[in-house]
Parts: structure tokens; sequence; C-alpha cells
């Protein structure tokens, strides 16, 4: 199978996602060694899925040799930071919509 260009692009990304079969696979491998613009084309997107797929943090060193409520303590602690800075956040937009709020009302009343 000989592919062009166009048909070559139209399959990077379905090439990276391992969707093709095995022929249409080699068709597009082949086409990329022998093209050096879709070769170019193929490890920007290559590169860019990696990023956009990148895994969450592991959670590290997980240890149950301090027992049970040591790791159960840590957890709540780390899972409190996170909703404590989800509020903070929530409060700073409320903050500032309010103000804009207000600020709007001063003007379209002459305050
Ligand atoms: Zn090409």
């Amino acid at each position: 199978m000989n592919l062009n260009c166009d048909a070559a692009l139209d399959l990077i990304t379905l090439y990276l996602d391992g969707a093709l079969s095995a022929s249409t696979r080699a068709a597009v491998r082949e086409h990329l060694r022998s093209c050096p613009a879709c070769r170019r084309h193929y490890q920007q997107y290559a590169h860019t899925a990696k990023l956009a797929v990148r895994k969450p943090e592991p959670v590290k060193n997980i240890d149950l040799t301090d027992g049970y409520g040591t790791l159960s303590r840590k957890l709540k602690k780390q899972h409190s930071l996170r909703v404590g800075f989800l509020a903070g956040c929530a409060f700073v937009t409320l903050a500032a919509v309010a103000v804009s709020f207000l600020r709007g009302k001063k003007g379209r009343f002459g305050g």
C-alpha cells in the first residue's frame, strides 16, 4: 500500500493511538521512513500527544509500617489541603465578582 502525504497525515493520530490494522500501520511507517516532511509532523504530534496524556503524579512512599492510622491521617491532610485550595479559589472568584458588581452599581447610580 502506497500512501501520499495527505493520507499519511490523516492517519498519523490513528497510528499513534494504535488504531490501525497491521498493513495500514506498516504503510504509514513506510511513508514516515521515506518522507522527512511527514516524519517531522509525526514527531510533533507524538510530542504533543505525550504532553497531553501525561499521567498524574503517582502517590509515593505509601507505607503501612506505621499503621493504617498514619496513612489515613496523611491522606486526610492532603485532602483537606486540596479542599482548602479549592475553597480559596472559589472565595477569590466570588470576591472579584462582588467587587465588579458593586463597582458597576456605584457607576450606574452615581454613587
Ligand atoms: Zn509525506
